[in-house]
């Protein structure tokens, strides 16, 4: 094996704090910055340090390795793109707050791209001119830039991010499933490799479009995404792709409508509790505001509003809440009181929950009334059914039945079958079989490489610190020297040792520094070997602790290094 440089804490760029910066809310954040791995730049930007440096590169070496083993190309586009392209796509207004926009000194209009659809398509459509050039696949590890509302998460959630995005080019659809698939085996392996746990989940497409799309997540507490997984089947999900079918119920025995005096119930929960009924029963309507336009949402009353689905459905519309001042402007609309029937001029989107047929209690569209026996398809119509309700822990399985369990995770990957959306827009043709022009097909596919860091964090780390796998670990031995000058020297003649015959060490040789401060430091880095010089050195003994296990053994030097080089 190679002789690799052995790294001197003495001279390493990276300070350890022993408290958590004042503005961390998840474990990475606090541990990254406190193990001296990344430092914060600005809202949402990192620096990456020696040793996360080292971490990112073996993340980064691991995604282009199994990329590569695929037959993927790896390329280097531009992160400073021009406008005309997300204009044609759309993008450029559909992107919202979130694209980073910006003008160059002759008030031309560019962005930092958030993600590279447009301009991998123009590349195929400048390289490709035949169905024999296809099928393509390309890729690059390159900055991603998306001002995001809430970059709170440390280097899980950045505003600049490093990701892996490959897309591929394919003339038939089977072409394309053929695509998806390499890349869904390709991210096993990688996830794998990386040590991370993980679920494929069914997702959502959202603002990109397309059709068959799923996500990799990592269960852990300070993930943003919630899964869905099935005891009883294979069956895990994404909470948001979770759709709940129509099932219209026979209605012909519900007698007529009627208005009910209900003084003061202007929630559900005074509502429920003065009639003794279940909150099941009633029809809850939430008014929103859609580009200006209200929009009333019918749920049944024990389920919450998921106005992130509600927004998905929308996009790229902007949804807000109505104000004070929009009922003041629309007295038909009585707040605690609306009810679907007789509303004018408000569209109306319900719940799948809401079916043609069912009954419910809802607002009389009178303050201090409502209305019973208010069923859907007679007494009201629903404009849209759209699945926005939070799903909750216990909600049948679509595919089986059985209560969903709810788990918090990470989104760590996600792989689309586009289809033609941006081939469509941008024209990318090649010239077929039988000498006609083809519509190429598309999909595209991301591992967030940085999100991987801090998402190994999250998973592997314990109440001393971070605790990596082997494959990422800055190094794969951390050897101490516990003070003496004799024992610096054994610690550094065995590094040297190690580094010969292949192994990465990082070895603490700090001078005046206590040796309890570098055993606390050695446990916050996190690699996964330690070796510490200390009391037995003088007779050339040294101790070799595992960070995860913690077990420690006492080795002769020679017995350390063969161990350490097996
Ligand atoms: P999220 O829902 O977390 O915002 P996304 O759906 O916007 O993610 P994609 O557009 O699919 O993400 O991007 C591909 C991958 O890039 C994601 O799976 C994720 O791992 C990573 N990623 C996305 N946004 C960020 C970010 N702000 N910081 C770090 N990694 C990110
Ligand atoms: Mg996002």
């Amino acid at each position: 094996m190679a002789n690799v440089p052995v790294q001197r804490m003495s001279q390493l760029m990276a300070k350890t704090l022993r408290d958590d910066p004042a503005d961390a809310e998840v474990l990475s954040h606090k541990l990254l910055v406190r193990a001296g791995y990344v430092r914060r730049t600005a809202a949402g930007i990192w620096s990456w340090l020696p040793l996360g440096k080292r971490v990112l590169a073996n993340v980064e070496r691991i995604v282009r390795e199994e990329m590569d083993a695929i037959g993927a190309q790896e390329v280097l586009l531009p992160a400073l793109l021009p406008r005309e392209p997300y204009d044609a796509t759309g993008r450029w207004d559909e992107y919202g707050q979130e694209l980073f926009r910006l003008q160059d000194r002759k008030g031309g209009d560019y962005l930092l791209g958030p993600t590279h659809e447009e301009i991998f398509t123009l590349l195929v459509k400048d390289q490709a001119s035949s169905y024999k050039d296809l099928p393509v696949i390309l890729y690059q590890i390159q900055h991603k830039y998306r001002d995001e509302a809430r970059p709170r998460a440390g280097i899980l959630r950045g505003r600049e991010f490093l990701m892996k995005d490959s897309y591929s080019f394919d003339t038939e659809d089977d072409g394309l499933a053929r695509s998806y698939a390499l890349h869904r085996e390709a991210y096993q392996k990688i996830f794998a490799r990386l040590g991370l746990d993980y679920r494929i989940c069914a997702a959502t497409a959202g603002a990109m479009g397309g059709s068959k799309s799923e996500e990799f997540l990592a269960p852990a507490e300070a993930g943003e995404d919630t899964f869905a997984d099935c005891p009883n089947c294979d069956f895990a999900a994404n909470t948001e792709a979770i759709t709940y079918q129509l099932k219209p119920v026979d209605a012909t025995d519900v007698p007529a409508a009627e208005d009910i005096p209900t003084p003061d119930t202007p929630t559900i929960e005074t509502l429920a509790a003065s009639l003794g009924v279940p909150a099941s029963a009633t029809l809850k309507n939430l008014l929103v505001k859609v580009d200006g336009e209200i929009v009333a949402v019918g749920v049944p009353g024990d389920r919450e509003v998921d106005l992130d689905k509600v927004e998905a459905h929308f996009a790229p519309a902007v949804v807000e809440l109505v104000t004070e001042a929009d009922f003041a402007a629309r007295p038909d609309l009585v707040r605690g009181y609306v009810g679907p029937q007789g509303l004018d001029k408000v569209t109306y989107i319900a719940d799948p929950r809401v079916a043609p047929g069912t009954s419910w209690i809802t607002g009389a569209n009178k303050a201090g009334t409502h209305t019973k026996n208010v069923v859907a398809g007679r007494d009201f119509e629903v404009d849209q059914y759209v699945d926005v309700v939070v799903v909750q822990q216990g909600d049948p399985c679509p595919k089986c039945g059985t209560g969903l369990v709810l788990d918090r995770a990470i989104e760590i990957g996600h792989i689309f079958q586009l289809g033609r959306k941006y081939t469509d827009a941008l024209k990318l043709d090649v010239l077929g079989q039988h000498g006609k022009p083809v519509r190429v097909t598309m999909g595209s596919y991301g591992v967030g490489v940085s999100r991987a860091v801090a998402a190994l964090a999250e998973q592997t780390a314990d109440d001393k610190g971070l605790c990596w796998p082997k494959e990422v670990a800055p190094a794969d031995v951390h050897v101490v020297a516990a003070g003496k000058a004799l024992q610096t020297e054994l610690a550094l003649d065995i590094s040297q040792k190690l580094a010969a015959a292949g192994v990465r060490v990082l070895v603490d040789d700090r001078p005046g520094v206590s040796p309890g401060v570098k055993f606390t430091d050695s446990e916050l880095i996190g690699v996964p070997q330690i070796l510490v010089a200390g009391r037995r050195a003088a007779d050339g003994v040294v101790e070799l602790k595992d960070r995860r296990t913690g077990e420690r053994e006492e080795l002769t030097v020679e017995e350390a290094v063969a161990r350490l080089t097996a």
